[in-house]
């Protein structure tokens, strides 16, 4: 029996006072909520603290016979970011009763969250409260109530081993990834693991998971440096060890190359506001002035008692698989960013954890929904409680897929018809990515959230729409009236809420200005690129989807340069079908009405694994087999993708780009098959054929390779990372990674030179062909086309024909001999200060 004893003087109440439905519905375990009085969270008993977030809104401690007691300062307190809370220990240390755990500011607090009742929870499964304290007042170290059972914190309940297992395999390590085991690695860990016949489970920190829950990996909380164990129990568990392990350390280059190229802008430092300015974070750059226009969510009701697990658990199913349709048939329309992100979703929808526990409480008797949000909400809170903001991100879209499948259950769709005012500025605690992706982006001048994070989902969606951003604005925002004119400087990242009438004329002026620059530069990008002398540049978009074909048409593209199939390939479970395919294909073709379409054969394997293509673990799968490697040893995948590409309609729109190419062979081996499926199709005419320079190998033997293909185009993201044998996505290094390295360049200059002789074009698609120091070098070493995001067009069209031919000429060939990129930046620039007319 263990005594819980009130962490401070209030007034006691039974949780269904506590106005949050997971707390008064129980769904975190029972217990007694306090409307505090004084500002000191004293310890209820003795016992070790298991979790104390860095916002020091919450704490859990684990009694001395294993009992996890929580206690959640007020209703929404996560919001506050911090702001008001003073956590005087940290997990891990041993407490005693009465000793102080939280100061918290009871003014502050209290304006800022939705309640201050504080609950007070047994967390631990089959706990039994007797000798509960009645409603009124108390005062700090009487006695609460008493617990009797037997300890199951909720997070080992999935973790036993099943009976009878035959063998066991288990390793303890060191995670060695930035970012720890966040939601990237997690979603590879679970998926790998759902492919084993052998039970995984994964440990640290003291609490367990089932290795297929992307949810419950992530609630582990484990950050870099931190001991992971991994047991597996089965027949095959020697082999789900090696996979795990091989999971990690693909994860590792995963999570780079996605801090590389998903995180929008690097948060602004935060500073104090002025008066009549909010201080926030800048999670999208840019500068917007309009109307305050609010969002409310409106919480979706749930009853909470069930007809029957059958019945409930059917009821689940039935709205899981809706959503899934849905989702999947969203994700193939939008972007890369919007694919990746309802990847995510969908591996939350079937995460086997989330799914056992709602199964669990149907059992008990609740409804679908009941079980559901409980369920989801558990999850949250783990994630919630960790001392780590990008895991607290994903909490957001878990309440997405929450809501997803409760409106599904309701039998509505889940969009949400906002009426959105011209040129609003929304205003919100937080915002879901559905719900961004259902306002009108036409009306959508800005975003200000109170809460929110600069890398969640919802806020890379936001950079990819071009919409400025602010987050972190704080409780205040509440007080922004709707309707109130407010500008939104992101860069600074400051909220002006009662901007004068003098300030809102300058700040339309700078917004009609910007939008002025850039309605002039997207006029201008129908025409063709050429330099300021006449030379034809083509200037080409990067695509992942229809939605980006269209994007890239109405900013000016010429074609498209790149379009990365892969994304067709990866996230699924089986490979896509030629008429899958052909369709995606047919789609983006008919949104370029007309303009070529340059298609990459998959480029996958190494760091783009593919569930169906099962490869042994790569002790270093950049120089393994990935690209046309891959594509080589699976001929029927390789035949099914080139049979599509060469059925798109009109013949001749697409042409074919081979991904890392090291010498003519692999380019002779494809188009022997070009040719057969050729015949097979009865097709007239050949294809235009191209190789990616992607190694030194491909650059320095351009010449050779020249004789097999129609054209050459620069992947100068790997070019880079190959020359300079530095990881793309590694973090340190990322400063100088740069592909203006005179290494680089020679590497470039050597392809061009070749094409040139060969009478062959030469393009570049990889990231440094947006890059406006590099445009007149690039142009200088001969290259004719240029392939970027959709977005990024405009602006170069206009880079390009601000330049000279024979001015870039003269500045590569200088560039060549130089020593670094960084000397190659300052040269371009020297000559900008000088008023040299290649800058
Ligand atoms: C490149 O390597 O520059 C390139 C365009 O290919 P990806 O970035 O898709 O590897
Ligand atoms: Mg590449």
């Amino acid at each position: 029996m263990l005594k819980i004893t009130a962490p401070f003087d209030g007034w006691c109440a039974p949780l269904d006072e506590v106005p949050d439905e997971v707390f008064a519905g129980r769904m975190l375990g029972d217990g007694l909520a306090i409307d505090p009085t004084s500002g000191v969270v004293l310890a209820p008993c003795d016992g070790e603290i298991v979790t104390l977030p860095q916002s020091g809104h919450a704490v859990s401690i684990r009694s001395l016979d294993g009992l996890d007691v929580l206690i959640h300062i007020g209703v929404d307190t996560v919001r506050l970011g911090g702001k008001g809370f003073d956590a005087r220990v940290q997990p891990g240390v041993r407490v005693r009763a009465g000793e102080e755990l939280i100061r918290f500011d009871l003014d502050l607090v209290a304006r800022g969250a939705k309640s201050l009742m504080t609950p007070i929870v047994v967390t631990s499964d089959g706990a039994v409260l007797t000798n509960r304290r009645v409603a009124g007042a108390v005062r700090a170290g009487e006695l609460l109530f008493e617990i009797n059972g037997a300890a199951t914190p909720r997070a080992l309940e999935s973790a036993s081993a099943p009976a009878g297992s035959v063998t066991r395999a288990e390793r303890a390590l060191v995670v060695s990834l930035s970012q720890g085991l966040h939601a990237r690695p997690a979603a590879l860990l679970a998926r790998r693991a759902k492919g084993m016949d052998a039970s995984i489970t994964l440990r640290a920190h003291g609490r367990a998971t089932d290795a297929r829950s992307v949810v419950g990996i992530m609630a582990l909380g484990v950050r870099r440096g931190d001991e992971l164990l991994i047991q597996a129990d089965g027949a095959s568990a020697p082999q789900a060890m090696a996979e795990m392990i091989g999971a990690l350390e693909e994860a590792q280059r995963l999570d780079l190359a996605h801090a590389a190229v998903s995180v929008p802008a690097a948060p602004v430092a935060e500073r104090a506001a002025r008066p009549g300015e909010l201080a926030g974070v800048c999670a999208v750059p840019g500068f917007a002035v309009g109307r305050a226009t609010r969002i409310e969510r409106r919480e979706i009701e749930v009853v909470e008692q069930g007809r029957g697990p059958l019945h409930e658990r059917g009821e689940l199913e039935r709205a899981r698989t809706n959503v899934r349709l849905r989702l999947e048939r969203v994700r193939n329309a939008g972007g890369a960013e919007r694919q990746e992100i309802i990847g995510a979703h969908l591996e939350f929808l079937d995460d086997p954890g989330l799914n056992a526990s709602a199964n669990e409480l149907i059992a008990g008797g609740k409804s679908a929904g009941h079980a559901w949000r409980g369920a989801t909400r558990r999850s949250i809170a783990a994630l919630e409680a960790l001392d780590d903001a990008r895991l607290r991100e994903r909490a957001d879209d878990l309440l997405d897929v929450e809501a997803h499948v409760l409106l599904a259950l309701a039998g509505e769709a889940r969009p949400m018809h906002l009426p959105l005012p011209e040129q609003a500025i929304l205003l919100a605690d937080d915002l879901l990515p559905s719900e961004l992706t259902a306002l009108d982006r036409r009306r959508l001048a800005a975003i200000a959230l109170s809460g929110g994070g600069a890398t969640s989902h919802v806020a890379i969606l936001a950079a990819a729409m071009e919409i400025p951003m602010l987050i972190g604005l704080g409780p205040e925002l509440r007080k922004v009236a709707d309707g109130q004119i407010v500008i939104v400087d992101a860069d600074s990242g400051t909220l002006h809420e009662t901007p004068t009438a003098d300030a809102v004329a300058r700040a339309q002026s700078m917004v009609t200005a910007r939008l002025a620059r850039s309605a002039a530069l997207r006029a201008a990008a129908v025409a063709e690129g050429r330099s300021s002398d006449g030379t034809r540049v083509e200037v080409f978009a990067n695509l992942g989807s229809t939605a980006d074909a269209i994007a890239a048409v109405e900013n000016g593209a010429e074609g498209c340069g790149l379009l990365r199939t892969e994304f067709l390939f990866i996230d699924r479970a089986t490979a896509p079908t030629e008429s899958e395919q052909l369709t995606a294909y047919q789609s983006i073709a008919d949104a370029l009405g007309g303009r070529p379409l340059i298609l990459r054969m998959m480029d996958v394997g190494g760091d783009k694994p593919l569930l169906y293509l099962p490869q042994p673990p790569e002790p270093n799968p950049a120089l393994g087999m990935r690209g046309v490697r891959t594509a080589l040893s699976h001929p029927d995948l390789m035949r099914t993708q080139l049979r599509a590409a060469l059925r798109v309609t009109p013949q001749g729109i697409v042409r074919l780009l081979i991904p890392m190419v090291t010498d003519v062979s692999e380019i002779i081996a494809v188009r022997k098959v070009i040719d057969e499926l050729n015949a097979e199709l009865n097709l007239q005419g050949g294809i235009s054929l191209g190789a990616m320079i992607e190694t030194p190998a491909a650059a320095l033997t351009a010449a050779t390779l020249l004789r097999e293909v129609d054209f050459l185009s620069i992947g100068s993201n790997d070019l880079t990372q190959y020359t300079l044998a530095m990881d793309r996505g590694h973090t340190e290094l990322a400063r100088r990674t740069d592909a203006l390295h005179p290494a680089v360049l020679q590497m470039i200059a050597a392809a061009a030179r070749d094409a040139k002789a060969a009478g062959k074009l030469v393009a570049v698609c990889g990231g440094v062909a947006a890059d406006h120091t590099a445009v007149p070098i690039l142009l200088g070493l001969g290259v004719r086309e240029l392939s970027v995001v959709p977005a990024a067009i405009p602006a170069l069209k206009s880079r390009i024909g601000s330049v000279r031919l024979p001015d870039c000429e003269r500045l590569a060939q200088s560039c060549l001999a130089l020593g670094s990129a960084a000397e190659v930046r300052s040269m371009v620039e020297r000559l900008a200060g000088d008023g040299g007319n290649v800058t």
